[in-house]
């Protein structure tokens, strides 16, 4: 079968292998029976070794959605009665964070840093020491909004020494930039099958620890499809989902994991890097700018400043590279005109080569100044 090969440079879902497309094709299984069951297990138990989790202290949960449920799910279970969350936000992704707060009317505090700087450590640990009632702290590995990278490490081991738990949102970096959930000092990190697992999108998870989990069993429950330790416990009884499983996504997903033990977590994040090297060369060649200081970025997504040209239209640009097979995707930033362009998915430095070639022809049949075809001229 041959399947069109497209290049999303869009934050996720991101391109895939042929393989983990195809293997979506199974005979029809219902997923209460045993042999489903035992592929969620062992995609559960694979799921922890990505972050090097050892399954004694840490659990991998399922969810059937995407990646915001994980927030949503983290957020409204593990927080106890009487207590606050601190939501550590400088983007879009701790922004929604704040929003679910304010959905389950949960206390938190938002402390809100501007979206292209790193949150300042010490104003983290001035609210933590003034607010004993925080028993959570959560915050975004890599805000995919603008590329910056959170210190998570830093803010997990503030959080610990406050006597709060630690959750992160690594939808865009798991399995792609190395973790080490107990060194990074997390609680619980979470992620979708379609991001840095390179698989379909449906399928959700949260790798957390056991313990807490079931410590949660006694908070109030606040919603009814998303609560943490009901579907941990439910997996743990019956091997199942509590409700039915995006089945041929979960097919999808085991063969996402294969081929990243197969690539390897070292060759994973050095090719994801040079993807994002060759993006970087690409830009500086044509004149475009980041939003974030270089040495700040997380490796995967580069979020790029409009030009300051008349000539230049986004959708223009879009409709083109779309039209010849590449996906190029808006910023998310309110107050700033900007687009993405990123390191995700099955790509690698000849696609972001081909790409650019593309997108430079854009620009020329647009008028856009580009410097390197203005020196020639
Ligand atoms: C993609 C992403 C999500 C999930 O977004 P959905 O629209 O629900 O798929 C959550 N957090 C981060 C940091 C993300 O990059």
């Amino acid at each position: 079968m041959e399947i069109k090969r497209n290049i999303l440079l869009n934050p996720g879902p991101s391109t895939t292998t042929d393989t983990v497309k195809l293997a979506q094709l199974v005979p029809d299984i219902c997923p209460r029976e045993k042999e489903f069951a035992d592929l969620m297990h062992r995609l559960r138990q694979d799921l922890l070794k990505v972050v090097h989790a050892s399954p004694d202290k840490y659990t991998s949960v399922l969810f059937c959605g995407s990646g915001t449920i994980n927030i949503d799910v983290c957020l409204n279970s593990l927080l106890p009665e009487g207590k606050r969350i601190l939501i550590v936000n400088n983007g879009a992704y701790s922004s929604r964070a704040v929003e679910i707060c304010q959905y389950y009317h949960l206390d938190y505090t938002n402390l809100e840093f501007p979206v292209d700087e790193l949150p300042d450590l010490e104003r983290v640990e001035a609210v933590l020491r003034e607010n004993s009632d925080i028993a959570l702290v959560h915050t975004t590995h890599n805000e995919t909004g603008t590329g910056i990278l959170n210190p998570i490490r830093e803010i997990g081991e503030l959080a610990h020494w406050y006597g709060a738990v630690f959750t992160v949102d690594t939808t865009s970096t798991l399995a792609m930039r190395p973790i080490d959930i107990e060194k990074d000092n997390i609680d619980f990190c979470m992620a979708s099958a379609q991001k840095g697992l390179m698989a379909m999108t449906g399928l959700s998870f949260i790798i957390g620890n056991k313990s807490l989990i079931e410590q949660s069993a006694a908070y109030p429950k606040r919603s009814y499809y998303c609560n943490l330790y009901m579907q941990y416990d439910y997996f743990e009884k019956t091997g199942q989902m509590h409700f039915t499983p995006p089945v041929q996504t979960v097919y999808a997903a085991v063969q996402g994991l294969k081929e990243y033990f197969a690539e390897g977590e070292t060759a994973r994040w050095e090719r994801h890097l040079r993807v994002f090297e060759a993006i970087h060369e690409g830009l500086d060649a044509l004149g475009f700018q980041d939003l974030i200081r270089r040495e700040w970025q997380a490796g995967l997504v580069v979020c790029v400043k409009y030009p300051d040209d008349p000539h230049w239209d986004f959708d223009r640009v879009h409709d083109y590279c779309y039209a010849h097979g590449f996906t190029i995707y808006p910023g998310k930033i309110s107050d700033m005109d900007t687009f993405r362009l990123c390191a995700l998915g099955a790509i690698d430095v000849q696609d972001i080569r081909d790409f650019f070639a593309v997108f430079k022809a854009a620009l020329v049949r647009d008028g856009v100044q580009i410097p390197e075809i203005d020196e020639l001229r």
